[in-house]
This record gives structure tokens, sequence and C-alpha cells, in this order.
């Protein structure tokens, strides 16, 4: 009952309290009905105006500025409005305020927790990439200067083991690099129109030795096969095809088949990137495309993979305000499908 008072309510009982004392005082002294009665009527008017005088003036006002502060603060950094709405009630406007402002740094700590966590994780997963050739590079190097130089066959061997495991160095450090920017927001788009057929026979082309290696044939969805005119950024979206195509390559069965199809979704072009290959458990596909995460590590790290592309590919279609999806079937396939808009 004592909760939530207003100050004209606390002054009406605390002057009740006083002239009641007053009373009995009073009532001491043996006065007479009129005086008893008019001391008791005078002093409760005078102590409730003196103590509603104090309330406002000394404490309301004071919480009243404690709260524009809070307010003028929140607001300065939502829209720069100063005037805060205030009811007769300052104690639960405050009130309410301090609340939300401590929920606010809760889900601002919260966050700083995560992006921690965050940071932390991937010095750790950098670090760990890194390990592994570094530690392999001076394998080599070792075994070499301890005799093997003089072998020729042998230290031709060792060479390019070694000269393989900095082609995966420079490729970690080219993927960093395209994240790091990618995630700073720093990244500058330039939007064109082009046939999105025409550049993916370009990346059919630039990827053939390597296809032909694992003697998988890239095609075009029977019944798509026309132009469709884009608005994107060209180099990011063959960035997208290569480590989609790459992938299905990686990850395909050898004599396998790749297939893109183009689907007319009103708005936007749906492009789907479909393989015969390993496939990927259900489990797996809502974290697919996180930075570091890896279906199978060791055939990953076998096929030269960093663990990087799908989520590079995410970043660089989310640029383009755009989404892309995966389905997948153990054994059967899987099948990456993004959008594109219609130029
Ligand atoms: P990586 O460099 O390891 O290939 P990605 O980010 O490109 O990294 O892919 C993440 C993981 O997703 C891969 O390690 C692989 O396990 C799985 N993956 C990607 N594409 C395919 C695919 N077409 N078929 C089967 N698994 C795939």
């Amino acid at each position: 009952m004592t909760k939530n008072l207003t100050p004209k309510e606390i002054a009406l009982y605390t002057a009740l309290l006083v002239s009641a004392i007053v009373g009995v005082i009073t009532l001491l002294f043996k006065t007479n009905w009129i005086e008893f009665l008019a001391s008791i009527v005078l002093v409760f008017g005078a102590s409730y105006f003196v103590f509603l005088y104090a309330l406002e003036f000394f404490i309301y006002r004071k919480i009243k500025l404690v709260y524009k502060n809070i307010h003028s603060l929140k607001t300065q950094k939502a829209d720069g409005n100063l005037n805060p709405i205030l009811t007769n009630d300052p104690i639960a406007n405050v009130s309410k305020e301090v609340m939300d402002w401590a929920d606010d740094k809760k889900t601002e700590i919260d966050q700083l927790k995560k992006l921690e966590k965050f940071r932390k994780e991937f010095l750790g997963n950098v670090s760990h990439e890194l390990k592994t050739p570094i530690f392999n590079i001076q394998g080599y190097i070792l075994t070499l200067l301890d005799g093997a130089l003089d072998d020729k066959e042998v230290h031709v061997h060792f060479l390019k083991k070694a000269a393989k495991s900095i082609d995966r160095i420079a490729t970690l450090v080219e993927d960093l690099e395209a994240i790091t920017q990618l995630e700073s927001g720093e990244l500058t788009m330039e939007m064109e129109t082009f046939d999105i057929l025409d550049l993916v026979q370009d990346v059919f082309d630039s990827l053939e030795s390597r296809a032909n290696e694992k003697k998988v044939s890239f095609d075009i969805k029977e019944g798509t096969k026309y132009p469709f005119i884009v608005e994107a950024d060209k180099d990011r979206v063959q960035q997208i095809l290569i480590n989609l195509l790459t992938n299905s390559i990686k990850y395909g069965k050898v004599g396998g088949k790749t297939v893109i199809g183009f689907y007319d979704m009103d708005e936007n072009i749906l492009i789907e990137v479909t393989d015969n290959g390993l496939g990927i458990e259900q489990e797996h596909l809502s974290r697919l495309f996180e930075r570091f995460y890896r279906v199978d590590k060791s055939r990953s790290r076998e096929e030269g993979g960093t663990g990087l592309g799908l989520s590079i590919v995410k970043h660089l279609i989310e640029a383009h305000k755009q989404t892309i999806n995966v389905r997948s079937s153990m054994g059967v396939g899987t099948t990456f499908g993004f959008t594109l808009k219609k130029a």
C-alpha cells in the first residue's frame, strides 16, 4: 500500500501523523475543544504544505532531473529529442527508465561478450590453420638439411611438398583478407548489368582443368539455357560461382556432374548449383556458412580448403541484399541456390 505513493499522498499522511501527535500534546494541556480543533486544522494545513513543498522542491525535482538526464541520454542517441514526457509520478518514471536502461546495458554487455568469444575463436582458428602448413614446411626443410638435399629425386619431392604448403598459406591469407574486408563493411560494390549465362560459361572454362583432374563435367540445366540479364557486381558473382563450383569438384565424386540452372522469380533470378557428390547430413546444413565450419575436416584440408569459402559466398550474396540456401541428400548430392536482381 505504501508503494509508489505520490508526493501529495506522502504529504497528506505525514501531515495527519503530525496533527495527531500535536492533538495528543494539546489534550495533555487540557485546552478547550475550539482551541484543540483549531490547532489540529492549523497544524495539519501547515505541515501538509510544508511537506509537499519540501518533497517537490528538494527531492522530486532532483529525481526529475535524474530522469530527464537519463531520458536525454537515450533520446540523444536516437534522434536528438531532449524533451521527455513526464507523468505525475516521477519515481515510477525513473524506475522504468532505469530498468529500461539496465536492460539496454545488459544486451550491450551480452553482445560484447559474444564478440569477444567470436574474436578468440577466430584467432584460435587462424593459428590452428596456419600451424599445419608451417610445421610441414619446417619438417621438409629440416629433412633436406639433414641430407635429403643430396638425393635429387627426394629433394624435388620435398620441395614440391613445401611449395604446396606455401600455396595453402597463401590461399588462407587471401581468404582471411577477403573475409576481414567483408566483415568490416568496407566493401564497395560495383554494380553493372550483364548476362549471367555468359559469366557461368566463362567460369566453367576457367575451372576446366581442375574439373578434368576429377573427371567432373559441367553443364547448364536443360530448358534453362537462356540469356538472363542481372544487375550485380560481376567480379563478386564470379567469385561466388568459383567457390560453389570448386566445392562441387572437391566434394563431388570422380566422374561426377555439376549442373547450373536459372529460374525466373519475378524481380530476381534464382541460380542453382547442383552436384551429384557426397551430400551433406541435415545436422550440418544450418552451420555450413559459418567461418571455418567443415563437415569432413580431413577431406577439406586434403583438397586445400580453408573452411572460409562458403562464408565468403554468404557475405558476398548478402552484400547484394540477396539470399542463399542449401539442400542436400546423402549419397545423392547437394544444391546451393542463390538469387540475383534482374536488370
Ligand atoms: P572448404 O574450404 O573446407 O571447402 P567451405 O566454406 O567452402 O570450406 O565449405 C565448408 C564445408 O562444407 C566443406 O568443408 C565441406 O565439408 C562442405 N561442403 C561445401 N560444399 C559442398 C558440396 N558441394 N558437397 C558436399 N559438401 C560440401
